[in-house]
């Protein structure tokens, strides 16, 4: 499987499903699951983010980090993998039990 990577700001994302749903107004709507690394500690996390099939991500912040180092609004100067090889087969692995 070919999994589309995303780079936003020099953070990773890997597509890891999409998933459709019904809006309120009863148009069809998709959504995509990510997963990357935080930034923080390295751990992969998944973020969910609206998806156009035809235009990418929707979103104009992704979460940066898991949930244990969520700090929604505080910029990431660095990223503890930059650097480093990315672990890009831990990215695009299936989603997995409890994640
Ligand atoms: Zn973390």
């Amino acid at each position: 499987m070919n999994a589309k990577i995303f780079n936003v700001r020099g953070q990773l994302y890997a597509e890891v499903e999409q998933r459709s749903y019904v809006r309120k107004d009863g148009t069809q709507a998709s959504l995509i699951v990510l997963r990357s690394h935080c930034s923080d500690c390295g751990a992969p996390f998944l973020v969910t983010s609206p998806w156009d099939p035809e235009g990418g991500i929707l979103a104009n912040y992704l979460n940066r980090r898991c949930a244990l180092h969520k700090a929604s609004g505080k910029p990431v100067k660095t990223h503890c993998l930059w650097g480093k090889p990315v672990d890009l087969a831990a990215l695009t692995a299936p989603l997995g039990q409890g994640e």
